[in-house]
């Protein structure tokens, strides 16, 4: 069981894409186990893009992440990690697959919707910086139990 770090960045929040991208994300299989609706501050972006600093895309990235509020979740399953980067498709949506999240609704490297943890390490490490312990809520299916 693995579990992933995924944000709907701003571009995807102006455009009324939130429902859609959860949609996906939850019809796969995969389980919301935290969420919340933030404006990302200068020092959050700029630790979530370290590994970025000193890249030519680096400034503007920060601007686009800080420019407008996300929605920072949580999501666990199997292969979560793998699952929501698939999902999510390439980076460059001109070169995402059809039927990703990227290739069908986005046009730009800059403006492409999305964030997912991309290995076990950033994971941890992105689940950490973005969400306290206690606002992690695992549950388990029963999904008898609410349909009869
Ligand atoms: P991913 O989000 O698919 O893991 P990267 O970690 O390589 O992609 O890059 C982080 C984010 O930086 C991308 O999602 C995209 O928003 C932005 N980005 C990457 N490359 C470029 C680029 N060449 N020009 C503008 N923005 C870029
Ligand atoms: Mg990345």
């Amino acid at each position: 069981m693995e579990r992933t770090l995924v944000l709907i960045k701003p571009d995807a929040v102006q455009r009324g894409l939130i429902g859609e991208i959860i949609l996906r994300l939850e019809r796969r299989g995969l389980k919301l186990i935290a969420a919340k609706f933030l404006q990302v501050n200068q020092e959050l972006a700029e630790t979530h893009y370290a590994v970025h600093k000193g890249k030519p895309f680096y400034e503007g990235l920060v601007r686009y992440i800080t420019s407008s509020p996300v929605m920072a979740m949580v999501w666990e399953g199997p292969n979560a990690i793998a699952a929501v980067r698939q999902t999510m498709g390439a980076t460059r949506p001109t070169e995402a697959a059809p039927g990703t999240i990227r290739h069908d609704f986005a046009l730009e490297v800059g403006r492409n919707l999305t964030h997912a943890s991309d290995s076990p390490e950033t994971a941890a490490q992105e689940i950490a910086l973005w969400f306290k312990p206690e606002e992690l809520y695992p549950w388990d299916r029963a999904t008898d139990a609410w349909i009869m």
